[in-house]
């Protein structure tokens, strides 16, 4: 299958130049859009075999699961890639909680079983990829830890130094130790993520490249995502996604992945995508129940890694919503808690911010968005040993409780 895509502005349209620079025209982020206009499922039916054989090769590329989609990758010399054997990606089915939620089925999609224990090296091998084969000798990036852990990883593996911008005192100690551990260069920023996103952007210099998620090579790795949950269900395709919200840009990008599914004709109808924010760290779902622009907020919860009070991918996120007939819901600390021992109490495990699709189905399911018909996937964002703080706090708590 041959699929084309051009570096546009995700908002006005306009052919950009550069990846690393916003709009010239509107000034909003770039995206790569995918120029194919016919469908054709018996072409993307012989595509999906193709790929899947490359399971049972030994190739590096054909290991990942990123890279075994390389023909709906942006096109980056073979030799430039950076991989870990990112992207296979376990899918749980678990249906007692199904069951107690009230509805016909549920599984966990783990993006947490990734090589750095997070979601973010699904993009981040193609950014680095890509920075690899441009001759970048630097990444940078703002953080609260997983992004900054697997930029760490990916540009040791390339022979780049890396430098990481987090909020001083809101980041978890694994994920400190963890981004240490691959040799990175830690600056603490006083405030938010979002303070140390503009640190980075009033430093960057041109010269490193940024591989937050407003790198459009993220954002395609990780709508990969998309394609490795319709392959593990067959092809079948569920009801909603539900994914935590943090900057927006995985959703969008998972969004994306099942928009382009739909155009080639890999399947017949889109999932509905559902965004789950914490309640003190909540704008999209203001702005989107509110149908306002984002106003920015000061962000408290204890799910770190969505932490976010000005999230940069939220228009691209809101056209995924529309496009899917989505929702988005707030839940509460506590309910993320809650949710965060049950998942564990399952034998799966996760960080606090992946537990909030689970409070949040509760929440759906309560408003009748979900029905008790629907088939529905949660993805799990990070690990569990990614935030053990948190882990002590859920067990005590539950342990104290029964
Ligand atoms: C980065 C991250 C998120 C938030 O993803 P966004 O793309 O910023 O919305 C959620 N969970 C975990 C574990 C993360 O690392
Ligand atoms: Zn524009």
């Amino acid at each position: 299958m041959i699929a084309r895509y051009e570096l546009r502005c995700s908002e006005c349209g306009a052919l950009a130049q550069r990846h690393d620079l916003p709009c010239a025209i509107c000034g909003e982020l770039l995206e790569f859009a995918l120029q194919n206009d016919a469908r054709d499922p018996a072409l993307a039916r012989a595509y999906i075999a193709m790929v899947s054989q490359r399971r049972a090769s030994n190739d590096p590329l054909d290991r990942s699961g990123i890279w075994r989609w390389r023909e709906l990758l942006p096109s980056i010399p073979v030799d430039a890639v950076v991989t870990l054997a990112e992207g296979n990606l376990p899918l749980y089915d678990v249906s007692a909680i199904a069951k107690r939620e009230g509805i016909a089925a549920l599984a966990f999609l783990h993006l947490g079983m990734n090589p750095t224990g997070s979601f973010k090296d699904l993009g981040m091998t193609v950014a680095i990829s890509a920075a690899h084969a441009a001759g970048a000798r630097r990444a940078i990036c703002a953080s609260t830890g997983n992004t900054a852990s697997s930029m760490a990883a990916y540009a040791a593996r390339a022979g780049m130094e890396a430098y990481a911008m987090v909020p001083r005192g809101k980041i978890s100690g694994a994920k400190l130790a963890q981004m240490r551990d691959y040799g990175v260069r830690v600056v603490e920023v006083e405030g938010s993520f979002d303070d140390a996103l503009a640190a980075l952007t009033a430093r960057a210099d041109g010269e490193a490249a940024v591989v937050n998620s407003i790198n459009p090579y993220r954002l395609e790795g990780q709508k990969c995502t998309a394609f490795a949950l319709l392959e593990a269900r067959s092809w079948r395709v569920p009801d909603w996604v539900v994914v935590p919200g943090g900057n927006l840009g995985n959703s969008s990008a998972i969004g994306k992945g099942f928009r382009e599914a739909l155009a080639l004709g890999m399947i017949e109808r889109l999932p509905r995508i559902a965004v789950v924010q914490a309640e003190g760290a909540a704008p999209f779902v203001r702005l989107y129940t509110s149908h306002t622009d984002l106003i920015p907020i000061v962000p408290h919860t204890v799910a770190s890694a969505i932490a976010v009070g000005a999230p940069k991918s939220w228009r691209k996120a809101r056209a995924e919503i529309d496009a899917s007939h989505g929702a988005v819901v707030a839940v509460s600390d506590d309910e993320i808690d809650a949710a965060k021992a049950r998942i564990g109490a399952a034998g799966i495990g996760c960080e606090p911010a992946s537990a909030a699709t689970l409070a949040g189905i509760t929440r759906l399911r309560a408003a009748g968005s979900i029905a008790t018909s629907d088939d529905v996937v949660a993805v799990l964002t990070g690990h569990v040993l990614k935030d053990s703080d948190a882990s002590l706090r859920v067990a005590d708590h539950r342990d104290a409780g029964a």
